[in-house]
């Protein structure tokens, strides 16, 4: 036995699954989850000291690869004289500056411990300045575990939503509607129905959590003009692609301004971080200024501020936005030939550093579209690339992250190791 299958006999006597959060646990792949002891640039190590190639990225936040230097020496830094002391810290001040300075439409930030919160206190804030019930957001995005956002669609285009896990009554889900990613003529025929009672609708601009799915060009002015005409607020779920797919994240990149703005992953580099942010007008209607409650022991923890300032810092440096696409397109160009050299067909979908390859011949623009992928391809496909040292993550349906830290040699090993992984698919597709 290996010293990785040892441990995780050992994990699941201890935690729940062997895990802290489930797709660690390789259900949707199969086999034994691989338990990473460490991680270097573009590079993890299991704990048997094997390295692979990482498109983990943490799921998300390490865009400078794994334990930058600077990152690193930042937080050990802040360590040295205290983890917390439950007042505001000099750090919170400066990221908040330099988050405010890259997004113009944030004016006051509050900062959580994680994206989960941060989504919470956006939809609460939302209800809280409308003065509306109803919340709509898209089946297959994710915005974090809490109860009235884990909703799935119904049958049906646009539904009223059923809880997607138990312990969840359908009362708490009741007031959460769900419509199709990409389709707006659902979405305005909620707004038709419900627009006098819509608080907000949520949206991720790029979607990231069921594989990486693009927004149509029509789809993110469509939502900002339903949002304008009905007196809902739009809020942009950011916690994947905010400062990963510009330094403006996506509202950049689309040139649309949402009313709350919610980030995460990358503005911790690691550490546990969630933000919102908006217009001083909304935001300032959170306690202690106003009626909406919201608070947090760990919140703006220095340890946190510190690892995502020093990766912010970092970014606006290498302002590496440009090279960040153009290794990620090239990579992705390489992938689809190798699999079309291999008779399979492929769609992979790109914004930026991040992106998923599908196995259908099919445009993927919506969770139907991604879920008629095939899976037990890509659980081959996963497989074999983790057998040569290229790790993906575990399932179909999360984001490939490409880093500052990828270069020309991992792009190199990675391509090696998916023409004989795609050429197993085929042998057996
Ligand atoms: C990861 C994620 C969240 C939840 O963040 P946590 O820090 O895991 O609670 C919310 N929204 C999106 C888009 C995410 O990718």
């Amino acid at each position: 036995m290996t010293n990785n299958e040892q441990l995780f006999k050992t994990a699941q006597q201890l935690l729940v699954g062997g895990v802290n959060s489930p797709v660690r646990a390789f259900r949707a792949v199969g086999g034994t989850p691989i338990l990473l002891a460490k991680g270097k640039g573009p590079y993890v190590y299991d704990t048997d000291g094997k390295e692979y190639v990482d498109y983990v990225a943490g799921y998300g936040p390490a865009i400078l690869g794994h334990s930058h230097e600077a990152v690193v020496d930042a937080v050990c830094r802040t360590a040295a004289e205290g983890f917390g002391c439950g007042a505001t810290h000099p750090l919170e001040i400066e990221l908040a500056r330099l988050i405010c300075s890259a997004l113009p439409g944030i004016e006051r930030l509050r900062f959580t411990s994680s994206g989960t919160e941060a989504v919470m206190t956006a939809i609460r804030l939302a209800r809280g300045y409308t003065k509306r019930r109803l919340i709509l957001k898209f089946a297959g995005c994710y915005h974090g575990h809490s109860d009235a956002l884990l909703v799935k669609s119904g049958s049906g285009a646009a539904t009223l939503g059923q809880p997607d896990s138990a312990g969840i009554p359908q009362e708490l889900t009741a007031l959460t509607m769900v419509c199709p990613y990409n389709d707006l003529d659902s979405v305005r025929q909620l707004a038709e129905r419900h627009g006098a009672d819509l608080a907000c609708i949520i949206v991720e601009p790029v979607v990231g959590n069921m594989g990486v799915i693009l927004p149509q060009p029509d789809f993110l002015p469509g939502l900002r003009q339903i949002c304008d005409a009905t007196g809902a607020l739009l809020l942009f779920d950011e916690v994947i692609t905010g400062f990963r797919l510009g330094w403006q994240g996506a509202q950049g990149l689309f040139g649309i301004r949402p009313d709350l703005t919610i980030l995460g992953k990358i503005i911790g580099g690691g550490l546990p971080v969630g933000a919102v942010g908006g217009p001083a007008a909304i935001m300032e209607l959170l306690a202690p200024l106003g009626p909406v409650y919201q608070a947090g022991t760990l919140s703006g923890n220095p340890l946190a501020m510190a690892c995502g300032l020093a990766t912010i810092t970092t970014l606006q440096a290498l302002d590496p936005y440009a090279r960040l696409e153009s290794h990620t397109r090239t990579l992705t160009g390489a992938l689809v030939q190798l699999a079309a050299e291999a008779g399979l067909a492929v769609n992979c979908n790109q914004a930026g550093s991040l992106f998923s390859l599908f196995f259908t011949d099919q445009p993927v623009r919506n969770a139907q579209e991604a879920e008629a992928s095939s899976r037990s391809l890509f659980q081959r496909y996963f497989h074999s690339m983790a057998r040569q040292g290229v790790l993906l993550a575990p399932s179909a349906f999360e984001a490939a992250f490409v880093s500052v830290a990828h270069d020309q040699h991992t792009a190199e090993r990675t391509l090696t190791a998916a023409r004989h992984a795609l050429a197993a698919c085929r042998a057996v597709g």
